[in-house]
């Protein structure tokens, strides 16, 4: 098996909608982004991406192309697992972690979960999402932003 590691943060401002694990949480402020801002998906996909050895989300998704103006970031995490099936792997399980001061992360994991196991085609047993704040300290303490980290490991088919 092979483990890979993955990193993302979105400024939070105020006129747009917050994404997060492909559910849309009610805010008062959204992530800012070429994509819908998904940091959650995005650090998810950059594990994915590491745990393969197929470089990283930007890579595949610049975000200079228009075609990812907006863009719902399930889409890029199809596309993510489409490629580490071309490659020969499929998910072993990921864990991520959501750093945000506000708003309360944990009543939306349940539905996060099942979003996220039915994009990339596997149980929601393979999939853990957790939250925390950074107790008001750095730039999430101050919701400037929101960070999310990730891990996965990908098996041989
Ligand atoms: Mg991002």
């Amino acid at each position: 098996m092979r483990i890979g590691f993955g990193y993302d943060v979105h400024r939070l401002v105020t006129g747009r909608d917050l994404w997060l694990c492909g559910v849309k949480i009610p805010h008062e402020l959204g992530l800012l982004g070429h994509s819908d801002a998904d940091v959650a998906i995005h650090a998810l996909c950059d594990a994915l991406l590491g745990a393969a050895c197929l470089r990283d989300i930007g890579y595949h998704f610049p975000d200079s192309d228009s075609k990812y103006k907006g863009i719902d970031s399930r889409v890029l995490l199809r596309e993510v697992c489409r490629l580490l099936d071309e490659n020969g792997y499929r998910l072993g399980n990921c864990d991520i972690t959501i750093c945000a001061e506000r708003p309360k992360i944990n009543p939306h994991i349940p539905s996060m979960q099942a979003e996220l196991a039915q994009c990339m085609n596997c149980e929601p047993g393979r999939v853990s999402i957790k939250a925390t704040t950074t107790e008001k300290l750095g730039f999430t303490g101050r919701e400037e932003g929101i960070s999310a980290y990730a891990v996965a490991l990908i098996e041989p088919k």
